[in-house]
C-alpha cells in the first residue's frame, strides 16, 4: 500500500490511512510519500539557501511544527516522546547542518552541491515514515537507504534490480507479523553510498519494486481522487473513475501526463502480472481502479 503525498500530508488523512491498513487481514507493506507539499519545501530552501539566504532555516522550523503537531494527533501514547526526538534530530544535525553548508560555502562544487541537495530532499519521506510507523503498536522500519540502489545512466540513474532484489531479500527475510513501513523515492548510489532517488513522483515506482521483489498479491496507490480517472478531474471536472484497465492503457495514459501514476511505475507489476488497484484515501470505500492484464 502506498500512500502519497496529501495521504500522510493530515492528521485527518493519516487517521484514514491508519484505519485503512488496520482493516487489512493480510500483511501489508505500506510505502509513504513525504507529506504534501514538504518535498517541495524543501527544494525551495535549498535554493534560498545556495543563495545565501538563511531565511531558509525559519522555514524549516514550520516544517517542524507540522510535523510535531501530527505526531500529536496520530503516533500511539508510548512511541510518541520517541518520534517526536526522532524529527528533531534529523532536523537539527542533518537538515540544518546541510542548509548552513549551501548557504556559507559559495565556492561548493557543482556536484557537491548536487549531492547536498539529494541528500536534504530525502529527509521528506524520512521524517513521515518515522511518524506513520509510530502510528501503529507493531509497526516495523524498512529503511529504503538500506536496499534501494542505483546506478547512473544517460538519462541520470537507474534502478539497479540485481543488487536492490539482494538488499530487499535481506531486510524483509521476516515479513509474518507486524505493520512493515519503508520510505517511497529515496535510494543510494550503488558504487559511492551517496543518497539519491527514483525522480519526482517516485514513490510509486518504490512500491512497485518492493511489489515485484516479494511478490505482493497486490499494490495498492492510496492517492486523493477517486481512481484513475479519463482525465485529470483539476483541470476537467466531468473527468469520470476508470473502473478497470489494461497495464498497456495506464502505461499510455501515464505516458501521455497523467500524474496519479508516476510512468516507471506500470512496468515491472505488469510483468509479474500483480494487479494494481488507484483508491482514494478520503473516500476508501469508493472501488476504485484496478489496473490489469486484461
Ligand atoms: P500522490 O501525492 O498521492 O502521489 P499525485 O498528486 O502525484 O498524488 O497524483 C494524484 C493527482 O493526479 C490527482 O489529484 C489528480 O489531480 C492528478 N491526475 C492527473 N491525471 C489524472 C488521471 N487521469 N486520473 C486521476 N488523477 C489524475
Ligand atoms: N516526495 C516525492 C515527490 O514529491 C516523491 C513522491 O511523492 O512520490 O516527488
Ligand atoms: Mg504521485
Amino acid at each position: 500500500m502506498k500512500f502519497g503525498g496529501t495521504s500522510v500530508g493530515s492528521i485527518e488523512s493519516l487517521l484514514n490511512l491508519r484505519d485503512i491498513v488496520n482493516a487489512e487481514s493480510k500483511p501489508v507493506l505500506v510505502v509513504v510519500s513525504a507529506m504534501g507539499g514538504f518535498t517541495n519545501q524543501l527544494l525551495a530552501m535549498c535554493e534560498q539557501a545556495q543563495q545565501r539566504d538563511i531565511s531558509c532555516l525559519d522555514m524549516l522550523e514550520t516544517a517542524r511544527k507540522r510535523h510535531h503537531d501530527a505526531i500529536d494527533g496520530v503516533v500511539v501514547e508510548a512511541m510518541r516522546d520517541e518520534v517526536h526526538a526522532t524529527i528533531d534530530r534529523f532536523i537539527d544535525e542533518s537538515l540544518k547542518p546541510y542548509y548552513l553548508a549551501l548557504a556559507t560555502n559559495p565556492h561548493m562544487p557543482v556536484d557537491e552541491i548536487e549531492r547536498v541537495c539529494d541528500a536534504i530532499v530525502a529527509h521528506g519521506e524520512i521524517l513521515s515514515s518515522a511518524i506513520v510507523t509510530g502510528m501503529f503498536e507493531d509497526g516495523v522500519p524498512h529503511l529504503s537507504l538500506n536496499y534501494m540502489r542505483t546506478v547512473p545512466d544517460a538519462a541520470g540513474r537507474v534502478l539497479d534490480w540485481e543488487e536492490t532484489g539482494r538488499l530487499v531479500e535481506e531486510d524483509f527475510a521476516s515479513m509474518d507479523s507486524g505493520v512493515h513501513v519503508a520510505q517511497g523515492f529515496i535510494s543510494r548510489d550503488k558504487d559511492t553510498g551517496a543518497v539519491t532517488n527514483l525522480g519526482r513522483g517516485g514513490s510509486d515506482y518504490t512500491a512497485a519494486i518492493l511489489a515485484t521483489l516479494l511478490d505482493a498479491e497486490a499494490l495498492e496507490i492510496w492517492t486523493d481522487v477517486d481512481g484513475f480517472m479519463t482525465a485529470d478531474p483539476r483541470t476537467h471536472p466531468d473527468a469520470t473513475v476508470i473502473p478497470q484497465m489494461t497495464y498497456a492503457q495506464a502505461q499510455e495514459m501515464c505516458d501521455a501526463g497523467a500524474k496519479v501514476i508516476y510512468p516507471p511505475t506500470i512496468a515491472p507489476v505488469a510483468m509479474k502480472h500483480i494487479p494494481v488497484w488507484v483508491k482514494n484515501t478520503f473516500n476508501p470505500t469508493a472501488p476504485g481502479t484496478v489496473i490489469i492484464d486484461e
